[in-house]
C-alpha cells in the first residue's frame, strides 16, 4: 500500500477526504444564487471606502454610518434575495369565464372574456396519464398510441386530448376551467366549433354525497371561541 509512511494503528483516509490547511478560496453562494447580500454589499462599500456619496454630495462619517445602519437593517434577516412570482398568464382569462359562467362585470371586467384569444395564447396541456395507464411492470406507464392530433387551429392546438385531469378524474368537475393544464381532459367541441367544458354529474353527485366535508364549525361558535366573555 502507498500508505507505508504512516505510523502503525492509522487508518489511511482517501485523499479527497483529507482536510487541507491551505487557505481555500470560499465559493460564493451570493453569486450562486443571483443575488446580493449585506455581508457582500458591505464589503464593496468597504472597497469604496471614502467615496460614499448621497446625491452627489460628499457624506460626513456620521452619515455615512447611519446610511450604513439602514443599510444594515433592510438586508437583515434570512433569504432577502428571493423573490416568489406569481405565474401568470400571459393573457389572463376571467375566472367565471373560464369556469363557464356569466361574469356580472361584462366589458368592464379586468380580466379578458376572449376564450379563443386565450386560448390561442395558452401553453400547451400537460401531458398526465391516468391511473390505469399506470402499473406496476416496466414500461410502468402505458402511452396514449394515439399522437396528438396535428393542430387543428389555433384554439385547440393547446389541447391534450390524452391528458388526464386529476381533479376531474376524482371529483367530475375541475374548478379550473378552461384554465386548467389538463384542459384536454374535460372539453369537447361542440358543432360550432366553440369548447365546452364536461361536467360527469353522477360523479360529481356521489363525491359531494362520500367526500363534502362537514365537520365545520359554525359562525356562531368561531364567534363565541374568539371573544372573550
Ligand atoms: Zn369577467
Ligand atoms: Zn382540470
Amino acid at each position: 500500500m502507498a500508505n507505508s509512511t504512516l505510523p502503525p494503528g492509522t487508518a489511511p483516509i482517501k485523499p479527497q477526504f483529507l482536510l487541507s490547511l491551505e487557505p481555500r478560496a470560499i465559493p460564493d453562494d451570493d453569486a450562486a444564487e443571483g443575488s446580493t447580500s449585506y455581508t457582500n454589499t458591505r464589503s464593496d462599500a468597504a472597497i469604496g471606502g471614502e467615496d460614499i456619496e448621497e446625491g452627489g454630495r460628499k457624506l460626513s462619517g456620521a452619515q455615512r454610518k447611519k446610511y450604513a445602519k439602514e443599510d444594515r437593517k433592510k438586508q437583515r434577516g434570512a433569504n432577502k434575495g428571493r423573490r416568489f412570482q406569481k405565474v401568470r398568464d400571459d393573457l389572463e382569462l376571467c375566472f367565471k369565464v373560464a369556469s363557464g359562467r356569466q361574469c356580472e362585470f361584462g366589458s368592464e371586467c379586468r380580466f379578458t372574456h376572449d376564450v379563443p384569444a386565450y386560448l390561442a395564447a395558452k401553453p400547451k396541456d400537460i401531458r398526465f396519464p391516468s391511473s390505469k395507464d399506470l402499473s406496476d411492470s416496466p414500461p410502468f406507464v402505458r402511452l396514449p398510441d394515439v399522437e396528438m392530433s396535428e393542430s387543428v387551429d389555433a384554439i385547440r392546438s393547446s389541447l391534450d386530448l390524452t391528458t388526464t385531469c386529476a381533479l376531474f378524474e376524482y371529483t367530475g368537475e375541475c374548478k379550473h376551467g378552461l384554465k386548467c393544464r389538463f384542459l384536454g381532459s374535460h372539453v369537447v367541441t361542440k358543432e360550432d366549433g366553440e369548447l365546452e367544458l364536461v361536467v360527469d354529474e353522477d360523479k360529481k353527485a356521489r363525491v359531494a354525497a362520500s367526500e363534502t366535508e362537514v365537520n365545520f364549525i359554525d359562525a356562531e361558535s368561531l364567534r363565541k371561541i374568539r371573544t372573550k366573555k
